[in-house]
């Protein structure tokens, strides 16, 4: 799979239907002190630093976006901000057969993501468990550009726009 990219006109690979985990980290962990990261932890899954009395914590999800006329969904793996309690209830369930039946998790998007006009950090989502080994999926119920695209989808045209961008 390859397009003709209207940026450079040269051929890519693609466009990717998912992008990330990225950015590599939630954006409150880029911004904490030396001291709260080293206090802290940041994995592939999971991240968690403490901030005052209580910690603050994330776990990445996918953001997908139907994608007109196709089966595959286009997604970002973007971290999500959650209650700790919640972050310590699916660490428990982690390996947990059935865990999917889990009732959703109130959370907010962790991460700006550039191509959008409006901010996405802080946005609130629903975070959805599913099966043992599925990265959680991201609901976005906040009224965005975002929530939109969900709702309604993206044509194919838009997957490569956002390759386009995010590569040059
Ligand atoms: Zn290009």
């Amino acid at each position: 799979m390859s397009y003709t990219c209207s940026v450079c006109n040269e051929t890519h690979p693609g466009p990717p239907y998912v992008w990330g985990p990225g950015p590599e980290a939630p954006d409150a962990w880029n911004r904490a002190t030396a001291s709260r990261q080293e206090d802290g932890e940041l994995g592939t899954d999971q991240c968690v630093f403490p901030d005052g009395d209580k910690p603050r914590c994330f776990v990445i999800g996918r953001l997908e976006i139907p994608v007109v006329g196709e089966q595959e969904p286009f997604a970002w793996l973007v971290w999500v901000e959650v209650q700790a309690s919640d972050f310590f209830g699916m660490s428990e369930k982690w390996h947990q057969e059935g865990r999917e039946t889990t009732p959703p998790y109130s959370g907010l998007l962790a991460n700006h993501l550039s191509i959008y006009e409006h901010e996405t950090l802080g946005l609130p989502i629903r975070l959805h468990t599913r099966s043992v080994g599925e990265r959680p999926y991201i609901e976005v119920i906040g009224e965005h550009q975002l929530q939109s695209e969900q709702r309604n989808g993206i044509p194919e045209s838009r997957v490569r726009e956002i390759a386009e961008r995010l590569s040059h």
